[in-house]
């Protein structure tokens, strides 16, 4: 049994989707559980574009309704035989006039709370998986529509919400006993426990196909994107990136934890609990191996796997005498943002205990430095902390693999390799497993310190190996 996910990138024209169910329909044979699908692609970004607007007091969303009317409807036409299309349409604009009144509303009170934003960009899952239930059927592959409300139950951190384990994994396993036929799932959404409906971060429909996975034990999840797997670097910044045949969950979580959007974060942890590996694969080229992510991959391709780069970092500065030998700074500091609801993606502290450095988003920076400085209203006013420095446009980059830690010098190479680009490094930090090294530059440094790394450990081993990448 197998979960398999198609992304935004995966679904989207009438084309594309025709190389969906003819994917899906091969794998009917291996016996799918369950397919999730994002939104079409560009869809959500409309839905909170058209709501924003609406929440501007601007009559524009109705053109953004329009397109998206246009374009599923354009889907239906194509993929869905003419006897069944009138049924397929009817429904959709049901949904879709659900849709137009909610943005209507926002339009007239000019109040967007993320709970309504929620909302609104549920419609872009709903479509796309009721459509591809039709496609699928009509194609001879009957399929169920299935809306993730039902069963996968969240707090209510709506743009973000936490998912209630115990009770999802109940649900899905007493939603899915009775099915027979594949189901369609809707990915991205969830609901709270008063019903109302909730999402699970921008990216969030790899975490529900793990989620899914996980509950119902399967074989494996198949991710299906844009491109060959999880690549050495992101291919749309380092053109020489090729793809890893496989790799850990843990080294798979440090490259996406630090960028690599090819898959969300927290999906990894739901199959890495139970066991099952993920296989990345790319819709526009079935047949290529793709990725395997596992336990214990068997570790044949090199010390360092990937590298992963997040832009728009902000890096965030504590310097003070105060902090010298004081303890429980830190857990101050954490203390404060984590109020603020600001994550840290990075830390490092100089051993002099002078300075602290934390990386966060660039769109957090005012927030953050505001609530350091409730924190430490005293000690700024007693001259031992300095005022919180902010220095913005940086940029985080990270070079990960298991082997790291058994493998002695890498360090020296990572930053060898740098030196010689002459990139200047802004701040270091190197987790505990050893299996991450990451480090600041400014966001202008950051395609020549990639490429920089990318032919230091991969371009020129990949040539030496005669691996021809
Ligand atoms: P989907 O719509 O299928 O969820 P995403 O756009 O979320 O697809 O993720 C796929 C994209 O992730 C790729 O097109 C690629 O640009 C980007 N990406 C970033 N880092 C990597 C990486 N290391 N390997 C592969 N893709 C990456
Ligand atoms: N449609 C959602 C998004 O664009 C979820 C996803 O694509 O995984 O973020
Ligand atoms: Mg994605």
């Amino acid at each position: 049994m197998r979960i398999l996910k198609f992304g935004g990138s995966s679904v989207g024209t009438p084309e594309v989707i025709k190389g969906v169910v003819s994917i899906i329909d091969g794998k009917q044979k291996e016996d799918s559980h369950a397919v999730v699908v994002s939104a079409f692609r560009g869809v959500t970004d409309g839905l909170i574009r058209g709501a924003e607007l609406a929440a501007s007091g601007s009559a524009e969303y109705n053109d953004i309704i329009k397109e998206l009317e246009d374009r599923h409807i354009d889907v239906i036409r194509e993929r869905i035989s003419v006897y069944r299309q009138s049924e397929v349409i009817a429904h959709f604009k049901m949904t879709l006039n659900e849709l137009e009144d909610i943005l209507t509303g926002v339009y007239l009170v000019w109040e967007l709370t993320p709970r309504t934003m929620d909302f609104i960009v549920s419609f872009g899952e709903r479509f796309s998986a009721y459509i591809l239930s039709w496609c699928l059927t009509d194609s001879g592959v009957p399929a169920n529509f299935a809306d993730a409300r039902e069963f996968i139950k969240t707090d209510i951190r709506f743009g973000s919400a936490r998912i209630l384990m115990e009770q999802t994994y109940r649900n899905i396993r007493d939603y899915f006993k009775e099915k027979k036929e594949l189901q369609v799932v809707t990915g991205f959404i969830a609901s709270t426990e008063r019903g109302e409906t909730s999402t699970l971060g921008r990216g969030g429909s790899d975490y529900t196909a793990s989620i899914l996975g996980a509950a119902l034990g399967v074989d494996m999840i198949e991710i299906w994107t844009d491109v060959n797997g999880l690549m050495t670097a992101d291919p749309r910044k380092v053109k020489q990136a090729f793809t890893i045949p496989e790799l850990s969950y843990e080294e798979a979580m440090e490259l996406s934890h630090f960028g690599a959007k090819v898959i969300y974060p927290p999906t990894l942890q739901p199959a890495m609990k139970a066991g099952i590996p993920i296989l990345i694969c790319n819709t526009f080229s079935p047949e290529s191996s793709g990725t395997r992510i596992e336990k214990q991959p068997t570790g044949k391709n090199g010390i360092i796997k990937g590298l992963s780069s997040i832009e728009n970092i902000a890096l965030v500065t504590i310097r003070g005498s105060g902090m010298i030998g004081v303890s429980g700074i830190a857990a101050r500091i954490f203390k404060a943002l984590a109020e603020a609801g600001i994550n840290i993606i990075m830390i490092t502290q100089a051993s002099s205990e002078h300075t602290i450095c934390l990386a966060i988003l660039s769109k957090h920076a005012k927030d953050a430095q505001k609530s350091i400085e409730e924190e430490f209203r005293i000690e700024l006013m007693e001259e031992s902390i300095d005022r919180v420095l902010i220095e913005d446009d940086m940029c985080i980059i990270a070079v990960v693999g298991d082997y790291m830690q058994r493998t002695p010098g890498i360090a020296g190479q990572v930053f060898k390799a740098l030196g010689d680009g002459k990139i200047n490094i802004v701040a270091i930090a190197q987790g505990s497993s050893e299996r991450n090294i990451s480090f600041i530059v400014n966001k202008d440094d950051e395609a020549r310190a990639m490429t920089a790394l990318h032919d230091a450990f991969f371009t020129k081993m990949a040539v030496t190996n005669g691996t021809g990448h």
